[in-house]
């Protein structure tokens, strides 16, 4: 390889590590994105120096109908539809490192050396499962396929026999590469099996199940560098898989979870309260008395949730923020790092609304400080502060630490009905005495409240 190139690319992945580094705490979050793209920039235009590309008009035309789709997504997109867009943008990922391992496949038309031909199987493997696998995810976040799991009898034994089987496809194709045809089975292997994978999970576990697409489509892209001989590649796959993968165990350790328990468990099943018996009373308490509360505090914790994203609440929440701690309330936000729809949900609508970051705590560090709270405000959060993740052996929620808002001496809700979160989990905390539920998109009701303290 040429030692420009070659010294490009370590640039580049310098800057990717960098990157990588400073996106590890939101304040230098926006320079960790900087620093990745410049590095991506490099990689691209360094690659595309290369003498071996014959013919630049049909990257022209990928380039120009890539980058007019990207554009259009990122103005269009919601605030509340990006974790939809991630797991769309994985299984892109997935599915262009299977392509690319296909045509490559193509172009050596079966004369492919042992280290080659495996990596291809792996490439397509991995981003085949990454493809549909996250097509099933994208549409269990957008509503468009049920939240709830869906599984059939035997069908982690099922699971196996397409496992077992895609080995030894695996091993004809490695011993034969001209066995196109074998090659074609173990993508289909793949895509079934990446289905069959994402399908069965549900409840609140979908934050590890993107994070490890995320990893996967990392590993997918590593192998396609090995078909390729591309070693921005492999390394760029590398960390995105190994990122991906600390990602998983974060969010695992998050929810208290174990990977093999979430893929191969179907854990998550749904347990909606619809007992029509049910004799719990729940008080409409109104935005007066909300004011009132607050007024009356000495520490709040704000728990913002998903439910902040849908009514983009969180400038107004910074505004009341501002008030409360203006008046000498001391004010802090706590966050779950499972709050929202993705990794970070919380933190990057907050960063939107200007919120100093010494303001945010995570679940580890505020969660014994509920219990000297006065007023514990829960902004479109739910299933975070779910008492039933605690004591409901059978609730979908069943051992994910939550944020002790019901320890606070008030709680007060702002969300919308008595509608459960992700999980479809019932709340307890709903019913309690020391609940105030007020119910209204949570910026009207921010509004409001700011108005009345206001006056
Ligand atoms: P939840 O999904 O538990 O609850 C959000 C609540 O917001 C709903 O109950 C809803 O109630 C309320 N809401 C919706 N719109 C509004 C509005 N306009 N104004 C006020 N309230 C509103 O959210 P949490 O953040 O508490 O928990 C996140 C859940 O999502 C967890 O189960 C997590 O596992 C899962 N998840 C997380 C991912 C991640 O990476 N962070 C990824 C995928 C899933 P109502 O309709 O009554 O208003």
């Amino acid at each position: 390889m040429n030692i420009t190139i070659a010294l490009a690319y370590l640039l580049s992945s310098i800057l990717f590590i960098l990157g990588l580094k400073n996106l590890s705490s939101p304040k230098t979050a926006r320079r960790g994105n900087q620093l990745a793209m410049s590095a991506m920039l490099i990689a691209i235009v360094v690659t595309l120096t290369k003498n071996e590309i014959l013919d630049f008009t049909l990257i022209i035309i990928g380039l120009i109908i890539g980058s007019a789709i990207g554009a259009i997504i990122a103005r269009k997109i919601q605030m509340t539809a990006v974790p939809q867009m991630v797991a769309l943008f994985n299984g892109l990922g997935g599915g262009a490192s299977a392509l690319v391992a296909l045509a490559e496949y193509n172009r050596l038309s079966g004369d492919i050396r042992i280290d080659v031909i495996i990596s291809m199987v792996v490439s397509l493997f991995i981003g085949a499962i990454t493809f549909t696998g996250s097509l099933v995810a994208f549409g269990k976040l957008q509503g468009l396929i049920r939240g709830t799991p869906v599984v059939f009898k035997a069908q982690r034994f099922f699971n196996m026999l397409l496992f077992a089987l895609f080995l030894i496809m695996g091993i004809i194709v490695t011993i034969n590469p001209a066995n196109s045809t074998g090659l074609l089975i173990i993508l289909a292997i793949a895509l079934i099996l990446g289905i069959l994978f994402v399908m069965p999970i549900g409840g609140a576990d979908m934050p590890v199940v993107i994070s490890t697409l995320n990893s996967c489509s990392g590993l997918a892209a590593a192998a396609t560098g090995f078909v390729l001989s591309n070693n921005i590649l492999i390394i760029c796959g590398a960390l995105v898989g190994a990122s991906g993968f600390i990602l998983t165990r974060i969010m695992c350790k998050a929810m208290n979870r174990s990977i093999t328990n979430i893929i191969f468990g179907s854990v998550g099943t749904v347990s909606v309260n619809n007992n029509n018996n049910d004799k719990r009373v729940v008080v409409n308490y109104t935005e007066e008395d909300a004011s009132i509360m607050l007024e009356a505090a000495q520490k709040v914790i704000i728990i913002p949730g998903y439910g902040l994203a849908v009514a983009q609440a969180q400038f107004a929440l910074q505004e009341l923020v501002t008030m409360l701690i203006n008046s000498g309330i001391d004010v802090r936000y706590a966050i779950h790092p499972v709050a929202g729809r993705m990794p970070g949900h919380m933190n990057v609508l907050l960063a939107e609304a200007n919120v100093s970051y010494d303001l945010l705590f995570d679940l580890g560090d505020i969660n014994d400080s509920f219990q000297n709270t006065d007023v514990a405000l829960v902004v479109g959060a739910n299933d975070v502060i779910n008492p039933a993740a605690r004591s409901e052996k059978d609730s979908p929620l069943y051992g994910m630490p939550i944020l002790n808002a019901d320890q606070a001496k008030t709680v007060i809700i702002c969300k919308r009905s008595l509608s459960p979160g992700y999980s479809g989990a019932d709340n307890e905390l709903f019913y309690q005495k020391k609940t105030l539920m007020i119910f209204g998109d949570a910026k009207e009701s921010i509004n409001k409240i700011i108005k009345l303290l206001k006056t």
